[in-house]
């Protein structure tokens, strides 16, 4: 490959073909893993195209993979185009999963993302054992344990019950919610799943974006959690100590 070519990638040939801190136990550095990410055989499905499924659309598509798919039900809103950045006031109206994937492939030379504009339980079984990864940026609990029950249901057990690799499709599990995050790597079988760790999510959604409590909010709900989480420290700074003491 061309100079120009070498450079475009250093980044990403830095972190697979050295030892590193982050790697694991289990990572070999190898310079056969950058021409992996680069063959049509890693196909990875990428999870819900909203504020996070652009964000990490983009960074696979950059971090040299060329084989991606994207699934996701929703149309574009107004209100998704201040975070959702690969989507322009004229995309108001279409499916996510179709304008991202435009976007990316006319951004990145040589990526490929398939678009699927549906729900996950529209996907027959065997759609999702085609897959090598699958990353998740879903804000819905329901949809994430349905994808965690789809990875544990794919699992196939040798003679002595232990699970075959390669039937064990890694979950790679991220959430938002303001400004905190979460991320996480379900191997079933090998890691707690989603399920196992249920009790980590709160059933009831707790507490509302603070994007919709700052420009829409629509219920009085929000208006008491705009009172509690912004006013509130700016008329009393000292609020809650004056409170106890009193
Ligand atoms: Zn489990």
């Amino acid at each position: 490959s061309s100079p120009g070519t070498d450079n475009r990638w250093r980044h990403v040939r830095r972190l697979l073909e050295r030892a590193g801190p982050l790697g694991g136990p289990e990572f070999e550095p190898d310079p056969e893993l950058f021409s992996a990410i680069r063959s049509d055989l890693v196909q990875i499905l990428v999870v819900g195209a909203g504020g996070l499924g652009c964000e990490m659309l983009k960074d696979l598509a950059l971090s040299g993979f060329v084989n991606l798919h994207l699934i996701d039900m929703d149309t574009i809103d107004l209100s998704n185009l201040n975070r959702q950045f690969l989507f322009r006031p004229k995309d108001i109206g279409r499916p996510k999963a179709v304008v991202a994937a435009e976007f990316v492939e006319r951004r990145v030379s040589g990526c490929r993302v398939t678009p699927h504009f549906g729900k996950l339980e529209d996907k027959p079984l065997e759609f999702y054992k085609q897959f090598m990864c699958i990353v998740c940026g879903l804000d819905s609990v329901q949809a994430r344990r349905r994808l965690n029950q789809i990875v544990c249901s794919l699992v196939q057990f040798d003679e002595s019950d232990q699970p075959i690799p390669t039937s064990v499709i890694p979950l790679i599990d991220g959430g938002t919610q303001g400004f905190q995050g979460h991320c996480r790597v379900v191997r079933a079988h090998a890691t707690p799943c989603l399920e196992c760790t249920a009790d980590l999510y709160s059933s009831t959604q707790q507490g509302f974006p603070l994007c919709t409590l700052a420009h829409t909010p629509r219920l009085p709900e929000h208006c008491i959690e705009f009172a509690r989480i912004m006013q509130w420290p700016q008329e009393w700074p000292f609020g809650e100590e004056v409170m106890k003491t009193e």
